[in-house]
């Protein structure tokens, strides 16, 4: 197997998709790598570091020699089109994002595996991109809200007297909610966090913050959550109505695979809100947790700025690429030896995460989605 790395056809994406340990690993399979000139800039990693890997300038000539690539994120529409048929594509391909990149990729007879589709079981846990990615992005949050935050998150004694410590609200609390609160806590910050997964008032507290209880239960399949009734919306913004009104800092993370995300925080609340109060929505690029909220940008709202972050991983590329490629290796690696891909059909790990293959979408959660 012939492994190739193009530069990312997204100009702001920092993240690389193989850092030097992963190739070196990749290498002793018997795997050949190959590299497009400025892959890895973004994320600071000097093309010497990686002795193992062929430099090449262009993109066609990565193409042309690999046939299974490593990508961060979905591939540009041109380079779908160049592909050889039969070509491996692995990365977060954003399955549930356009019906005519899964045309193409099918169409081409690409066998691609989105990591977003990865199943949520024990055994994938040190594949799970979206957790190791969503790590980053928790933490990302709340060093951009402590940045805006005009006061101190810890509590503070100096000669004369006591500073009170910020009080930080995390909605959604997944993996980058549960970063985010334990971020919050270790900068001394009072934390709440509330989530709609009853299992997830035991994660909260045992992190040091306060469970917000709205009574409002909706575990869907997967260990994900699912949709809220219309009843269901209204008793959670009754009851999270308070808890926002008293935060300084409101952090948000809700997001339910495969939809918009939930809108959680009416325009109300956040003109309920203190004034100097920040909102960090981490679910900008998917519509937003918060009323107001503009991806990539920060908007003021009466008193409140709201901070719409995007790709915040990309933020930090040497953590999250390492993070990234150690999930793709632990994802495929198995799948090598002596410089043989032999994909197992009956691995429910590999066919869970597989988008497309034989000339055809294969998960029925994004046929379904995608119609
Ligand atoms: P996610 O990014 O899909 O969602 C983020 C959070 O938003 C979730 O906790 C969800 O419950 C919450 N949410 C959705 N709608 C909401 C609403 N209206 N109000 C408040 N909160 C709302 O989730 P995620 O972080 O990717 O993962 C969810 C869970 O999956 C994890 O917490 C974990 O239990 C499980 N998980 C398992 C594995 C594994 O076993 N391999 C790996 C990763 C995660």
């Amino acid at each position: 197997v012939v492994i190739g790395v193009l530069r990312s056809p997204d100009p702001t994406e920092r993240r690389v998709p193989l850092v030097p340990d992963v190739a070196k690993k990749l290498r002793a399979q018997g795997a050949e790598l190959v590299m497009q000139r400025g892959a890895s800039a973004g994320a600071s990693i000097p093309e010497g570091d990686y002795p193992e890997v062929t430099w090449v300038d262009t993109e066609q000539e990565v193409t042309a020699r690999a046939n299974m690539l490593w990508t961060v994120g979905p591939l540009a529409p041109d380079t779908l089109k160049s592909l050889q048929p039969g070509t491996v594509v692995i990365g977060l391909l954003q399955p549930y994002g356009s019906a005519e990149r899964a045309q193409a990729l099918a169409g081409g007879r690409i066998t691609s595996f989105a990591m977003e589709l990865l199943p949520r079981i024990s055994r994938a846990q040190s594949m799970d991109i979206l957790s190791s990615q969503g790590a980053c992005s928790g933490y990302q949050c709340v060093l951009i809200a402590a940045a805006f935050s005009p006061k101190f998150f810890p509590m503070l004694t100096y000669a004369a007297g006591t500073i009170r410590p910020a009080r930080v609200l995390v909605i959604g609390a997944g993996v980058a909610g549960l970063q985010a609160i334990a971020t919050a806590r270790r900068l001394g910050a009072m934390v709440e966090g509330y989530d709609v997964r009853p299992e997830t008032r035991e994660q909260v507290e045992s992190l040091g913050a306060k469970f917000v209880d709205t009574g409002v239960s909706a575990a869907g399949t997967g260990g994900y959550a699912r949709e809220l009734t219309e009843d269901e919306k209204r008793q959670q913004a009754e009851r999270l109505g308070k808890a926002v009104a008293m935060a300084d800092v409101l952090i948000t993370t809700a997001a339910v695979p495969g939809k918009k995300a939930p809108l959680i925080i009416t325009d109300a609340m956040v003109r309920g809100m203190k004034a100097g109060a920040v909102v960090v929505d981490m679910a900008a690029e998917t519509g937003g947790n918060v009323s107001g909220t503009v991806p990539n940008q920060e908007v003021q709202v009466g008193g409140v700025r709201i901070i719409g972050p995007v790709n915040l991983p990309s933020n930090m590329p040497v953590s999250s690429s390492e993070m990234f490629a150690r999930n793709l290796f632990n994802f495929i690696g198995p799948f090598i030896k002596d410089g043989v891909l032999t994909l197992d059909d009956t691995d429910e790990v590999l066919t869970g995460a597989t988008f497309t293959a034989n000339g055809e979408v294969k998960h029925a959660g994004v046929k379904q989605v995608l119609g």
